[in-house]
Parts: structure tokens; C-alpha cells; sequence
């Protein structure tokens, strides 16, 4: 039986969050077994903490928040998608701010991390979730589908007006090697008119090229060249990895995903997590 994981040691990295534009850090912590993954504010009295669970979501639009009274952080999903592939189960995540550092909008740098610190198995038997049944989530053009299967699957397709490579497609199992190589250098992309947005509203005060790259009028504005030559669904796909492990365990399954996004993803998160939750209470019934 596979064992739960932890960190062996903690690892650090400081830079420029995203919508804020503040300068951040955060560390990876080890954890006792079913601790799960937990962020902590220690810029904030008391140091207050929130578990990194789909019913602690309180805002999708710009990634995904969470929340616990006073313990609010923006922006998780990179992180998510990097413990979830490299099977980490139990995590403290301390951060300084509100908002981890974008570094350059992947989550190469937090999978770095997590090799600097290393893995380490620990005493309690890792409590993978496989959803028997399929389940999905329908937001017209978005949907995410979950199949019954022994490994993590997704396959996904995604399209943007304005892009030159469109519409893309890729798919893969996630492992930490596949995801090392094919997945956790994609970047974050925006379409130019949303950027002008969001800007407006007095966000993206952390944003660059360093950050994102922009959809525009056919054309890509990146640094250095794309990544991949389908990077924007890759992205898509990093992103699934992160949101779906907010149901509070790893999950395996073929996921099935069109057009997705947060809101999307995270609702599937939720369906996961009550399932997670009716499945304890059977088995607690069942003694
Ligand atoms: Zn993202």
C-alpha cells in the first residue's frame, strides 16, 4: 500500500505577487499525516490558517481564493498543482501576504521546491480518492467530466479567440516525471482585452512579461519563445491539477475537460469533496 507524503525538509521562494504587486514569500512546510494541505498568514496576528479545500473557496475569478475568518489567499492554484502531481498529502504552506509570488506564471519554481525539500514517506496509508461513478460538472461551453480509472488521466481542449494556435489540444497522465517535463512550465496566458480590464480595476499590479504571456490579434507576446507550442492548454491543464486537489485528497480518474476553468474545476472540487466526505460517514456507519 502507498504510503501518505510530506516534505522532508522546508524550501523558500520570495518574489512579486501577481495582483498586488507585493513582494512574497513562501515555504513549504512538512506536516503530520492527514494534516492535508494547509496555508498559514504569518504576516497576521495569531498566524491564522486555512485548509486548502474546495468549501474554503470563497472567489474564482482570477484564480482561486480561499478562506478561514482572517486567513484569506489568492492565487493557490499553482501551488495546488504542484503537491498534488508530486503526491505530496500533508503540507504547510506559510506565506507572508496574501498572494503567492506569480514568479514567471507556471509552477516550475514550486515543483523546484518541492525537489529542493524533498519527499519523505510517512507512517499512515495514503487515502487516494477514486470516484466509483462518473461525475461532471456542465457550464455550457465548460464542462469537466470524471471517469472511474486507476490513474490520474485528463484530457483537455481549450480555445481562445485571437490565438494563433487554435483551437489545442493535449493529454497525459500525471506522474511527476510527465508533469516535470510536460506540464509545469506553462505559463499563465491572458487575452489582451481582459488584461486592459483588470488593469483597470487595479489588478495585475505584478504583471510582465516575467509573469504572463498575452493573447492579442493573432499572436502570441511572450518571453524568450513558447514553452510548448500548445503551452495555453497545458496551462489549462496545470491549473485542473492544482483546483481538483482542493477536493482534500489526491485523486485518480480520466478527466475529460472542455474549455475548463476555476469556476468549473473548483464545482467539480466541491462534488469530489462531498463525495470524500459521504463515503467516511458510510464507512463510519458501516463499524
Ligand atoms: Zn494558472
Amino acid at each position: 500500500m502507498e504510503k501518505q507524503k510530506t516534505v522532508r525538509t522546508s524550501a523558500q521562494y520570495a518574489g512579486i505577487s501577481l495582483h498586488a504587486g507585493a513582494r512574497t514569500k513562501v515555504r513549504i512546510l512538512p506536516a503530520p499525516c492527514d494534516t492535508g494541505i494547509v496555508f498559514r498568514r504569518i504576516d497576521l496576528p495569531g498566524k491564522p490558517e486555512v485548509r486548502a479545500l474546495a468549501s474554503k473557496v470563497v472567489d474564482v475569478r482570477r484564480g482561486t481564493t480561499i478562506a478561514d475568518g482572517a486567513a484569506v489567499v489568492f492565487t493557490v492554484e499553482h501551488i495546488m498543482s504542484a503537491l498534488h502531481a508530486y503526491g505530496i498529502d500533508n503540507a504547510v504552506v506559510e506565506m507572508d501576504g496574501m498572494e503567492p509570488p506569480i514568479a514567471d506564471g507556471s509552477s516550475l519554481p514550486f515543483v523546484e521546491m518541492i525537489e529542493e525539500a524533498g519527499i519523505v514517506e510517512q507512517e499512515a496509508e495514503a487515502a487516494v480518492f477514486a470516484p466509483a461513478r462518473p461525475c461532471w460538472v456542465d457550464g455550457g461551453a465548460t464542462k469537466v467530466i470524471m471517469l472511474p480509472g486507476e490513474k490520474l488521466e485528463i484530457a483537455c481542449t481549450t480555445s481562445f479567440a485571437g490565438c494563433p494556435f487554435d483551437p489545442q489540444f493535449f493529454q497525459t497522465e500525471i506522474t511527476p516525471e510527465t508533469y516535470r517535463q510536460e506540464l509545469c512550465g506553462a505559463r499563465t496566458f491572458v487575452q489582451y482585452s481582459d488584461l486592459k480590464m483588470l488593469i483597470s480595476m487595479g489588478l495585475c499590479k505584478g504583471g510582465s512579461l516575467d509573469a504572463a504571456a498575452i493573447i492579442h490579434d493573432g499572436a502570441i507576446i511572450c518571453r524568450d519563445s513558447l514553452r510548448y507550442q500548445n503551452e495555453v492548454v497545458r496551462h489549462k491543464i496545470l491549473d485542473l491539477v492544482g483546483d481538483l486537489y482542493l477536493c482534500g485528497r489526491r485523486v485518480v480518474g480520466k478527466v475529460v475537460a472542455i474549455k475548463p476553468g476555476h469556476p468549473r474545476n473548483v464545482e467539480l472540487a466541491g462534488l469530489l469533496e462531498k463525495m470524500i466526505a459521504e463515503t467516511a460517514s458510510k464507512q463510519e456507519n458501516g463499524k
